[in-house]
């Protein structure tokens, strides 16, 4: 089914209390040859509708595995993955992919941008994915653009911007079919910390207009910036908190020294 209405971010995009995302001790086998790594094992969590949560952990924790079982692009190998109360496991591949491109949208560290298209072609794209109108599209990747800062910036090439402003495109690209759920992995891992900041302060801005965001860092002062952190370790949930005295991103950055690019 498409949806045609325009993306408004104003409006949350859930009932604060509803649960987008709720995993039933899930396990994640990948078979090497021979060998076989245990790359989840029994992780259960509950994530609400405006939540903003990032997950931590040394490498190899199974940071990405969990990230990517979230995001659809991957099956548990046992355990259940709800996802808006719906079992993601008992999904065909054509249903996962509806899924994947009504409900989420994702953000890697490598801002993923095709280097012969505009900012907007850029964001424009997904819409074509959903069978959006050309025109549709075009105003919603506007309006994203719009949103992460990019409003003037609309019709440069990658390499006319900067590593914040390709990941801001990137943000806005994964937002243009106004996903219910934002998922990042390490989207700050090749900026440098002023640039994080100013990808935090647009996360803080979109999670306080109703986004429900996963975000994967193994930055401990980037982790701050979001609500409720997840320690992983060796496949496994070893520590789940809220974050006390949560710092403002927009508010950071007012103090920092300004550095020319
Ligand atoms: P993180 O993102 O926390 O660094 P990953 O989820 O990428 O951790 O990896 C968890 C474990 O699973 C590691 O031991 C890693 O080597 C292994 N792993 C990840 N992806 C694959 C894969 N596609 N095939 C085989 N092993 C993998
Ligand atoms: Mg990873």
């Amino acid at each position: 089914m498409v949806t045609t209405s325009r993306p408004d971010l104003t409006q949350p995009a859930a009932k604060p209390s509803e649960i987008v995302i709720r995993t039933d001790d899930i396990h994640k086998y990948y078979e090497l040859g021979e060998t076989r790594v245990h790359a989840l094992r029994g992780v259960s969590i509950e994530i609400r509708a405006g939540e903003f949560v990032a997950i931590m952990g040394a490498s190899g924790s199974g940071k990405s595995t969990f990230m990517n079982i979230l995001g659809c692009l991957d099956k548990p190998s046992s355990g259940e993955y709800l996802l808006d109360g719906i079992a993601v496991s008992k999904l065909s591949k054509n249903e996962l992919a509806h899924i994947r491109n009504q409900k989420i949208g994702f953000v890697f560290q490598g801002f993923n941008l095709l280097s012969r298209t505009t900012a907007l072609e850029n964001v424009e794209l997904p819409t074509l994915y959903a069978h959006i109108s050309r025109a549709e599209g075009q105003t919603r990747a506007q309006d994203a653009l719009k949103l992460v800062g990019l409003g003037e910036r609309m019709l440069h090439f990658p390499s006319q911007l900067s590593g914040g402003q390709q990941q801001r495109v990137a943000i806005a690209r994964a937002l243009v079919n106004q996903p219910s759920l934002l998922l990042a992995d390490e989207p700050t891992g090749n900026l440098d910390s002023r640039t994080s900041i100013e990808i935090m302060d647009v996360l803080q801005k979109l999670n306080a207009k109703g986004l429900t965001i996963v975000l994967v860092t193994h930055e401990p002062d980037i982790a701050t910036f979001a609500k409720r952190t997840i320690q992983f370790r060796d496949g496994k949930i070893r520590q789940d908190e809220l974050v006390a005295d949560r710092p403002v991103a927009a508010e950071v950055l007012r103090q920092m020294p300004v550095l020319e690019d």
